[in-house]
């Protein structure tokens, strides 16, 4: 569909390394639905939802992608892991969502700073697109 194809096009010219929007976030210079925040991480809606539910989970440090993650940032990792999981309870998803980490060009990463999604509200497909 074409909000699909836009979301790749966006993924290609996305330039890693730069300053992203979510820093904006962060600081709060920009605007954002923030449904938890703590030291390490917060987390936010999407502002192009993908399901009913649909949030991010981001951490404060500011790592591009999952490849750029390392051995320092293990427990940082699971942090976010667990958060996502206490937001997706309190946004009463009983019945189960997915998270997803898309990683560069091929995986479709268009904003690089390490961001979780977690979908949840209707029935996933698999595979994905
Ligand atoms: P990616 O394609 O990099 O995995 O996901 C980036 C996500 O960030 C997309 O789902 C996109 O809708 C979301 N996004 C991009 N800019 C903003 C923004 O300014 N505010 C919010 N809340 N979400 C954004």
């Amino acid at each position: 569909c074409s909000a699909t194809q836009d979301e790749v096009t966006k993924a290609k010219l996305a330039q890693p390394n730069k300053p992203t929007i979510f820093s904006k976030i962060l600081d709060k210079t920009i605007p954002a639905d923030i449904l938890y925040e703590d030291e390490k991480c917060i987390a936010f809606s999407d502002v192009t939802p993908q399901a009913p539910v649909h949030f991010l989970v981001i951490p404060r440090k500011p790592i591009p992608g999952i490849s750029e993650a390392h051995q320092e940032d293990e427990q940082l990792l699971g942090h976010l892991l667990l958060v996502a999981k206490k937001v997706a309870l309190e946004k009463k998803l009983d019945n189960g969502y997915r998270l997803v980490i898309n990683n560069g060009p091929d995986g479709s990463q268009s904003v690089y700073h390490l961001h979780i999604h977690v979908l949840g509200g209707r029935q996933m497909e698999w595979p994905p697109g």
